[in-house]
């Protein structure tokens, strides 16, 4: 007799999976875009000179005490500002009421649970297509999820009229899950007026705004310019809540480092809230890791490291831009009669290329290449070596 004789195992994670199949492949020019971590154009993984320098700092002279649990001050101090602005009001105003989170995922989960906790009848409205682990946070914390049209498979690109209309007939006062930028897994982004548009029709319908920023710099290159959806709500004057990552522009995937954030109307208010999103990380995990907080506030502090950063990230930024034009001139190069035009317009580190579930089948068993069956490619695991191998492929396939 067993208590667990009922458990089924779980369905496999989409993107999880493809890493394990890829693995598997003893073929040796197999090629994995599934992956949404970055990498150089040897296909290793990067850790960033910043993150070297700073870890150097450190070695051999912390101790190991909790973080308060809130996490730590500098590096939420440091954090917001990157979102927010370095002479946002918000921040002088003491406004943010803001913690530190495990990465993005945590950051959405906590916020997920504070919305079912303090406003327990609303419902969240997300993008169609999101990334998949968004539908996960929302189901387990208990919210409603609404969709509203985001892609535009024909145009492979936004699907603005649609998207409007479905934030109009949203209840008035509902919530809503924005990409600030980079949106996974499209790579398509609304432009700055757009974003105006779209901002204004929030205000009319007093919609909230939660911004998933798992990307900030990742995008463009410049972290100021992938927040401007960010500064148009809040020049607009939203109360916006935003979940920020450092896995991505810091590559510190694993250490879990990240921001949840609520502007509120007062400080005497984000005291409140804050006090109330401890509370709920709490039962949880009590308090945040320690060594990654520490690592992101000594380069964000340091103007050296910060520079250094800056420039980090966008070598990575520019990497992928650079594959993004490559691959593109491949399939033209190859004379597809296809509009591969999309894979440059899109931002970020996926392209969605439009590739059929059946197109992506005959990549893998053909070709040995992996990704999601929804044809998202992850232009991080392109390499000058791969590109024109991954080219051939992709015009075999969509002949
Ligand atoms: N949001 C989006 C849109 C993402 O793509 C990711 C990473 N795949 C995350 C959040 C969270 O990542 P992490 O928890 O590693 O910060």
């Amino acid at each position: 007799s067993s208590w667990w004789a009922h458990v089924e195992p779980a369905q496999k994670d989409p993107i999880l999976g493809v890493t394990e199949a890829y693995l598997a492949d003893p073929t040796p020019h197999k090629v994995n875009v599934g992956v949404g971590a970055f990498r150089d154009d040897n296909g290793n993984p990067v850790v960033l000179q910043c993150v070297r320098e700073a870890e150097r700092r450190i070695v051999g002279k912390l101790n190991m005490e909790y973080l308060p649990m809130g996490g730590s001050h500098k590096m939420i101090d440091e954090t917001l500002r990157l979102a927010y602005g370095e002479n946002s009001e918000f921040i002088k105003d003491k406004r943010i009421a803001a913690i530190q989170a495990l990465s993005g995922t945590g950051a959405c989960r906590v916020f997920a649970d504070f919305q079912k906790r303090f406003r327990p009848d609303s419902q969240i409205y997300i993008p169609v297509p999101t990334w998949a682990n968004h539908h996960n946070i929302w189901r387990d914390a208990h919210v409603t999820q609404k969709t509203f049209h985001y892609y535009h498979p024909e145009s492979r690109g936004l699907d603005f009229a649609a998207m409007i209309d479905d934030i109009k007939n949203a209840p008035n006062g509902s919530f809503f899950l924005l990409h600030a930028c980079a949106h996974n897994p499209t790579g398509v982004d609304p432009t700055e007026e757009q974003w105006k548009e779209i901002s204004n029709i929030f205000k009319v319908k007093g919609h909230f705004p939660f911004f998933d920023m798992a990307y900030q710099g990742f995008a463009s290159g410049d972290p100021e310019r992938d927040a401007r959806a960010i500064r148009i709500f809040l020049e607009d004057g939203h109360a916006i809540g935003i979940a920020q990552s450092f896995a991505k522009n810091m590559g510190l995937y694993g250490q879990r480092v990240g921001c949840l954030s609520l502007v509120c109307e007062d400080e005497k208010r984000a005291v409140a809230v804050k006090s109330q999103l401890q509370q709920l990380a709490r039962p949880m995990y009590s308090n945040p890791p320690v060594h990654g907080a520490l690592l992101v506030s000594i380069i964000l502090s340091d103007p050296h490291l910060k520079n250094l950063w800056l420039k980090e990230v966008k070598v990575m930024a520019d990497r992928i831009i650079g594959m993004r034009t490559a691959l593109r001139e491949n399939l033209e190069k190859l004379g597809s009669s296809l509009s591969w035009e999309h894979i440059t317009k899109q931002i970020g580190m996926f392209c969605y290329s439009g590739l059929t579930a059946e197109q992506v089948d005959r990549l893998t068993n053909e070709f040995h290449i992996y990704m999601t069956r929804n044809g998202r490619i992850s232009m991080a695991g392109v390499t000058t070596k791969n590109v024109e191998y991954l080219a051939n492929a992709i015009h075999e396939v969509t002949k």
